[in-house]
This record gives structure tokens, sequence and C-alpha cells, in this order.
């Protein structure tokens, strides 16, 4: 477990699965095979798994120790959650809460969950079964969403020909937080301290946020699924399955990667394949990411 430095703050993954799961061509709609041997330099094995043609994205938190707070940023799938629908993710039982404990932070002990969106994927760990509920799993923490999802998913999810909406999830794990009090919902851009904004970049979901942290000079900005897979650095237009609004979409990738070069800031992704974070370099037409 490495230890990424951003000025004075302190930044470690948070794994929760690293493996091929995902089909590149059902994944990306614009997926062209040939960009596996143009780009196997760096994608090959630790972002496709040329063996079954499935892309390698991790399912992770991000842990920020900033400002004597613990800050987890997006909650992954969580255990024992039922996903008949999408089977690798469903009744989960990984060493999530370990992994933290190894990185030092007891759940109790986390101050602050911040969330990109809240597709099922990312706010899992809101919620841990106990006997038969779902109770949060961060007592103590403030968990810090955007209005604009929340708004729209509660919505879906009281439709009855739509919900339960993000495959239960709205359910299990973010209405329980709220209901417990535990959640600050935010609208427009957002400064959670002197170190760590929000900032609305929507289009995968209405409400979509980018977490920048800031610290003595030093930048990283947190973007969730606005890009889920490095290959789309190459190709910003390329839009994942799970993109609400495609345009916009595209317009916040673009955001996110012209903000990434001009300001240096160390991208940090919730999906890319080791190492996991990347800086971005402007081409005059495009971008290309630098692993260190
Ligand atoms: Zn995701």
């Amino acid at each position: 477990m490495s230890t990424i430095k951003i000025g004075a703050a302190e930044v470690v993954r948070i794994e929760e699965s690293y493996e091929p799961n995902f089909d590149a061509a059902k994944f990306f709609a614009d997926w062209q095979p040939a960009v596996v041997d143009e780009h196997a330099g760096w994608m090959l094995p630790d972002h496709f798994d040329p063996a079954t043609g499935l892309l390698k994205l991790s399912v992770h938190s991000w842990l920020v120790r900033v400002g004597g707070r613990a800050i987890l940023i997006d909650a992954c799938v969580g255990n024992h959650k039922p996903r008949p629908l999408r089977p690798k993710w469903h009744l989960m039982e990984t060493r999530y809460l370990e992994r933290l404990a190894a990185a030092g932070v007891r759940p109790e002990q986390v101050d602050v969950v911040l969330c990109t969106h809240l597709h099922m994927d990312h706010v899992g760990w809101f919620t841990r079964r106990e006997r038969d509920r779902w109770v949060p799993t961060f007592p103590n923490a403030r968990h810090v969403f955007s209005r604009a999802d929340y708004d729209h998913y509660l919505a879906l999810d009281r439709d009855p020909e739509k919900g339960p909406v993000n495959q239960g999830s709205f359910r299990d794990s973010v209405l329980p937080v709220v209901e417990a009090g535990l959640a600050d919902m935010v609208s427009g851009p957002h400064a959670l301290d002197e170190h760590v904004r929000l900032d609305p970049a929507p289009g995968h979901t209405p409400g979509t946020v980018a977490i920048t942290l800031t610290s003595q000079g030093a930048a990283a900005l947190f973007c969730g699924d606005i890009l889920h897979h490095a290959i789309q650095v190459y190709h910003p237009q390329w839009n994942s399955f799970a993109c609400g609004d495609a345009e916009r979409a595209r317009a916040s990738r673009r955001a996110v990667l012209a903000r990434c070069a001009d300001t240096g800031a160390l991208l940090m992704p919730a999906h890319f394949g080791a190492p996991f974070v990347c800086r971005i370099e402007g081409t005059g037409d495009g971008f290309v990411p630098r692993f260190a």
C-alpha cells in the first residue's frame, strides 16, 4: 500500500476489486480493437486482459488525510449487496474494511465521505449489513454528494415503473445515511475546506462532481467516472454505456483533461488500472497520459 503525497496531504488507494471485468466493445460503443496493439506498451496487462478481451477496471476508494481529517472519496460496491444484474458485484465479500484498517483508519475514524456521483459502485460502503438492516458503515462521517444526483435518482426511485433505481443501491446505500442525518447535499461549486473543493461536471450523471485537492501548491483531481479507462485520455469523445448525457459527458471529460494539463494536477480516477493515477500532457489537439 503506497502513499501518494500531494503537498502535505497523503492519499492511499483502498482497493475493493481489480480484475478483468467488462467487455470492451460493450463498455465503449466506439471501441476499436486496434487500440490494443496501438497502446500495448501501457495497456497490457494492467488495463486490458488480452486472454479474455475484457477491460481491467479497478474499483477503489481514495483515502485522503489532510488538515487533520480522514476523507474517503467514493465508496465502491460494498459487501453483501444484492446486484444480480452485475454478477461480479453480486453479494461481494471483500476485505475492503481490512484494507482501510491497514491504512490506519477504522470506520468510526472516517470524518468525511465524498462521492463523485451516486452510481452503485460509488455508494456501496455507505452502509453495511447488520442482521436484516443496512446501517451506516461510517457512523461519524458527513457524507457529501451533489443534490442534483440525489434529486434525480430519488425521483426515478419513487417512480413505480423505474424504481428501484441503480440496482437497489439508492435504497440500501444512499437512503440509510440520509435518514440517519449523515448527508450533506451540495449544489454548485462547494469548498469543503481550504484543501478540498467539489465542482459540477455533469454528463456521466446529472450531478457528477470533480473533486480537487490542493496542498502547498500541489494538486490532485479526483474525476470519478468522468473517465473510466485511460484510453479515454486519447479518445475523450468515447463515452461509456453508463454515461447519461453524451454531449455533456464529453464536455466535462475534456474540461477535466484540460485542467490537469494546464495545472499539472495529478489525475486520480475511480477505475483506471495500475498505476491507477497519471499526469496529463496536452498535445495541441489532444491529450496523452503520463504514468509515473
Ligand atoms: Zn464507477
